[in-house]
This record gives structure tokens, sequence and C-alpha cells, in this order.
């Protein structure tokens, strides 16, 4: 990325103002005001906007002679946006919908998505098309050209060609040609049937190919024009590096999970990769399905999670059908942006240090299905241990493993060799390992190995399968019994024999009481305790060159997402603590606080976030943040190079005590609300 282009990372205040009007909505515009709402984003610290030049139902907000305009607007409203935002210092971003388009698939029926039966793919009551069809040569290329070249707009958000669509499958006469010339078969009915992991891997490849021919349409009139496009390249189905075609990445975020974990989740991931991101949370608590408003804290604790990951900060609003702004809204956005105003400067062009890294591998997720449950585990868990860590994929471990001092690899079944070579080398040169479950039983296309690529490492021979799906995990070394005590834990989902060949048992794999006399459910209501050893081990660890790995023969990180037992939580932070040779940060407090440490030119910025309280009435799905306390005395101890000059907690810009001892600083942060950041320079 240029210089030019850097006003992506520079600018953190961020809103995308949703405009997806149907087409029968009357008097759409009518008292729009490109100034009134510049004004009112000013006032509110807002710095880029994305608007509206094209919505799904394939109308444009601007004068278009390729395409056409909302049957009931008589205003340029993008031309009368971007001049006014241009006097204003405000970037323009244009969001382009395309491929759920109704006007199109209304004058072309021949065009859209169709399911094994031939009928049309509905979609929020939209219609998608088909990626094979004349779609992009005829309508997208030729109206994405007149708005590049008609309009001096900043960036372009294409939305949505993402992933999402690239599952639905289409069996359209073109599609099942195409598919027929390739492979000489007819087009699988899902991904399990045999010919279903080739067909996905196309579907990848032909939507790669129509979004690329879309960024590159663009960069050809103007090369320095910032694309993205929606929720593409983020890392929850396809893990891998985004292309060079995109010049930024956007999240959609608490659509995942439904929780706000989620910012976290997607910021440790986005923020080892090598292009600018911002997250994009939104005004309402129930996405964008209503028009209600979330607390001020909301915001404030959402733009905090955001910027303590490394992340911009972007959120969803709507403008009425009139083209008027909710002036309560932005009172309430005003206030959270003035929140990050006084942190942006702690986070500018700042990059996570590597510490402790959890793998989430692309080949483990193509050929499972896509369930990303033990690395979401995995982050839950290092998350409420207040442990720094980023979750990186396995470019990223290729390229840098070796800057890292712990791997965690949570169920990760289909390792290639070269990764298995990478984190072998690791681990001798001293790294720590943590592996769960099938972890490297299988090679990147899913063949099975017979035994864990990284038996060695582990130091333990895989046997066969556990006949059970639960059992219980004794643990019997102290190095890994803190707040676990002697209370044996429950572990279900995949458990399997492994014997060690040179590693150290930790803990017992027990089995259930009744074992034979009761096989099957043990009563109407509970599990049955647990009961006899099996003889072999749960966990263990293992001395391998300079380096120690844990192995633990259970999914856990699956039973943990399932289950969210605080034992399986408390194992993995004492593994951690156990097998990282070269500590870097502990951060105690009595409240859940999450912590991430970023390096920002020669200083460590360390930052302390309130760890989320939710309310949530009935079913988990929507949360709300609403009252948020103080927390008090956080104490942190974190491995500097040298003696530093000031340790300053930012923005209250209190100096703080320290203490320098074996090379390890000291420190107490009385106070502070929300988040705070500790400079230490
Ligand atoms: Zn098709």
């Amino acid at each position: 990325m240029n210089c030019r282009m850097s006003w992506i990372e520079e600018r953190f205040r961020k809103l995308y103002l949703d405009y997806q009007t149907l087409p029968d909505v009357p008097d759409v515009g009518k008292n729009f005001d490109a100034e009134t709402v510049v004004n009112t984003l000013k006032n509110a610290h807002v710095q880029v906007i994305h608007f509206y030049a094209r919505d799904m139902y394939g109308h444009s907000y601007y004068n278009t002679k390729a395409g056409v305009k909302h049957p009931h607007l008589k205003k340029d409203m993008l031309g009368e946006m971007v001049e006014s935002c241009r006097r204003n210092d405000i970037k323009v971003i244009a969001y382009f919908g395309l491929l759920y388009d109704d006007r199109i698939a209304r004058a072309h029926p021949d065009w859209r998505a169709v399911n094994t039966r031939g009928k049309p793919y509905i979609a929020w009551t939209l219609t998608p098309l088909c990626v094979n069809s004349p779609y992009l040569t005829e309508c997208v290329l030729p109206e994405l050209t007149e708005l590049v070249e008609q309009y001096d707009i900043d960036g372009i958000f294409l939305d949505p060609i993402g992933h999402g669509i690239e599952r639905q499958w289409c069996y359209c006469p073109r599609c099942k040609a195409e598919f027929k010339k390739r492979f000489g078969e007819k087009i699988p009915r899902d991904r399990k049937s045999p010919l279903g992991l080739k067909c996905a891997r196309w579907r990848r490849e032909i939507f790669d190919d129509f979004r690329k021919k879309c960024c590159d349409a663009i960069h050809k009139i103007k090369p320095g024009l910032l694309v993205t496009i929606n929720n593409t390249f983020c890392g929850t189905r396809y893990p891998s590096n985004p292309p060079d075609y995109v010049d930024f990445l956007n999240k959609e975020v608490k659509m995942f999970t439904g929780k706000h974990v989620d910012i976290s989740y997607f910021g440790r991931y986005l923020a080892t990769l090598e292009k600018p991101f911002h997250l994009l949370g939104d005004r309402c608590v129930n996405l964008w399905l209503d028009w209600d408003l979330k607390p001020t804290a909301a915001l404030k604790y959402e733009s905090a999670a955001m910027l303590a990951n490394g992340a911009t900060c972007c959120f969803v609003d709507k403008l009425y059908p009139d083209g008027t702004l909710e002036g309560q809204f932005y009172r309430a956005i005003g206030e959270a942006f003035e929140f990050v105003k006084q942190r942006e400067q702690f986070c500018l062009k700042a990059k996570p240090v590597p510490y402790i890294a959890i793998l989430h591998s692309e080949a483990t997720m193509n050929n499972n299905d896509n369930d990303i449950s033990p690395i979401l585990a995995a982050h839950k868990a290092l998350v409420e241990s207040s442990i720094h860590f980023n979750i990186i994929n396995e470019d990223t471990l290729l390229r840098s493993l070796g800057d890292y001092k712990t791997l965690i690899l949570p169920e990760q079944k289909c390792l290639s060799d070269k990764v298995i070579k990478a984190v072998r080398d690791f681990v001798k040169e001293g790294g720590g390992l943590i592996a769960a479950g099938s972890t490297s039983l299988n090679t990147e296309t899913d063949k099975q190995r017979g035994d864990f690529g990284l038996a060695d490492v582990f130091g333990v021979k895989y046997q066969q399968d556990y006949p059970d799906t639960y059992a219980y995990f004794k643990v019997t070394d102290e190095s890994v019994a803190a707040d676990i005590g002697t209370l044996p834990m429950h572990i279900d989902g995949q458990l399997l024999y492994a014997k060690p060949t040179s590693a150290r048992t930790l803990a017992n794999l027990v089995r259930r009481a009744y074992w034979k006399e009761m096989p099957g459910r043990f009563n109407v209501g509970s599990f049955a305790p647990a009961g006899e050893d099996t003889g072999y081990p749960a966990v263990t660890v293992n001395q391998f060159g300079k380096g120690k790995a844990a192995y633990i023969s259970g999914s856990i990180f699956r039973s943990y997402w399932k289950n969210n037992r605080p034992q399986t939580k408390y194992l993995v932070r004492n593994l951690v603590d156990l097998v990282t040779a070269d500590k870097l940060l502990e951060v105690k407090a009595d409240a859940a606080v999450e912590v991430s440490l970023f390096r920002q030119d020669s200083a460590l910025v360390l930052h302390l976030l309130f760890y989320y309280i939710t309310k949530t009435l009935d079913g988990p799905r929507w949360v709300a943040v609403e009252d948020i306390p103080v927390i008090h005395d956080v104490s942190v101890k974190l491995k500097v190079a040298g003696r530093p000059q000031q340790v300053v907690q930012m923005p209250e810009k209190r100096e703080l005590k320290w203490k320098l001892e074996d090379g390890f600083l000291s420190f107490r942060v009385p106070q502070f609300h929300i988040h705070t950041c500790v400079v230490v320079s």
C-alpha cells in the first residue's frame, strides 16, 4: 500500500449509512440535504462515510446512464454528498450493491441462480444472480466504470459477493455445462457428495474470478481508488491471505456468533494480515434489522474493543427514507467517537507483538465442513485468562512462526507436511506447543496419516478412537492443577487413546462409571460420574529439542465452546503457562480484563479492556451492554528490552510507578473505565 492510500489506516472514525430502499417507497431522498448531513457527521467526529451508490434492488442514487436511478429519487444524492464531503475533509466510500439484484433478475430471469430443482434462490427477499451469467459484463462493469469515471470518490465497497453467497450452489444450464466441461460430471448435491469439495473449490474459483474482474476494472480507471469486498477474506471460512486486488478488509461483527467477543475474535486474526481493516458494528441492538439505538456505553465498549484489537472503528447507521438522519444517534456516536479520538493516536500503525498464536488452518476448515468452534473456544479461553495472543493462518505460520513463543493447535486435523515441518522446527528451537484431539492426524487433502504427523513432537502415538463420547480428565500433576483441583473434568465430544513414547502424563483419561453395566445414558437427567482409569493419558507434556509440547487426547476446545465449563479454560491457561519458556506478559486483575500488546515505533502499548457484561432476556443472541463498572488494581509484569523512559496510562495521562527486575517491568494500574492503554516508551 503506497502512502496515497494510507488515509484508510489513519482515519479511525468511520460510518456506514445504510439505504437499501424498496423501489415502491415514495419521495425517496425528498428532504436530503448534503450540507446538513455533512454538518451532522462533522459534529459527531466522523472522518469517513460509506454512502450508497447502488442498492441491492439494482437502483442507483446518482445520475446514471449505464444503470437505473431509484424510481422515486429526484436528486443526485451521491454527487451532492461527494462535493460536500470534499469541502469538509470527509472521505467517501461508495457502497455498490450487486449480484442480489432484483431489477436485473426481472429483466433477465435466465440469469438468476437456481437450486437443484431449477427454482431461483431467494435471500432476504432478494434474488441472487448467477456469476456465470452475462451479468458482470453487461451490467456490473459498465455501471462501475461510469461511477468511477464520473464521481470523485475515495473508495468502493462491494457487497455481497463474499464467501456466504459462494456456498449457494447454482444449477443453471450455464453452471451445469461449465462444471461438466471441467470435471466431466454433474454438479453434486452438496459438500458431502463425492465431488463436494471439488465443487466448493470450483465455486470459490469462479467467485474469485468475478471479484477480481470487478476490482481490476475499478483499478484500471483509478489505480489509487481503494476497494473492499464486504465480509470477504476475513478468515472465518477461508483463513488465507487476502488477494492483492482488494485494498482493505471489512468485517461485520456480532453477526457471526451473536456475541461481543466477535470484535476481538476477528481483530486478533485480521491484525496479523498485511491489509488495513475496519470492523463494522451496528447502531441497533438487533443488527441492521430495526431502528433502535444501543446505549452509548455499548458504542464506547465496542469502539474500544476495535481499537484494542488493531482495528479502525466503523458503525452502521441508516438514513430515513426521506434522506434525513436521526439526531439522537449522532449525539451518542459523537460521544463514542470523542472517546475514540482520545485513544486513536496510541493505535496508529501499531502492530501486535507476536506472543501466543492460535492456528486457524484453512486445510482443516476446508475438509471439516467449516466448523470454527475450536478456534472460537481457544480465543474465548485466552481472552478470559487475560493472555495476549493472535490468531494466524498457515501463510503467517510459515512466514513468521519463529517470532511467537507458543503455538496452539485446537483440533487442527488436516495439516500439510510443510506446516508440520515448521511446527517441528519451532518446538525444537524452544517454542511451546499445545495441541488437541485429531491435530495432524490427516494431510491437507484429508488423507489419514495413520498416526499424528507430529507424533515425535507430542511424544505420543495414536492408538485408536475412544469408544464413547464423554469421559473425564483427572489431573495428576501439580504443574497444571491450578484452579482445577482434584475434581475430574467432564469432557465430551471426540476422544482418543494415545500412548506415550517419550511424553510425561499430566492427567489421566478416566471412563465414566458403570461403563460396562450401563452403556448409554446414566439416568434420566445426568451423566455418570467418573469411574475407572483407562490406563491412557488425557494430557501429556514432552520435551522436544529446546521446547515443550503438550498434547490433549480429546476435542476439548469443541467441548468448551459447547458447554463453557471453566475447568477446561483453566487447563488451557495452565498449559500455556507450562510450555511457554520465554514469558512476555502477565496481567492480574480481580475482574475479567481483556489484554492486548502492540508495538508502535519504539514504544510498547498495552491495552486493558473491560471484558463485557451482558444482560440477555430470552436466548443469547442479542446481548446488551449497559452498565460498565470501573476496574481497580490491575497488576502487570512486562518483559522489556531496556530501562523505560516513561510508563504512562493514557488517555488519563497518569504516570505509573514502576520497578525493573530481571528484565521485567512491574507496575500497577490503579483504575480504568471501559478501556485504557499503558504506553511504555
Ligand atoms: Zn449458474
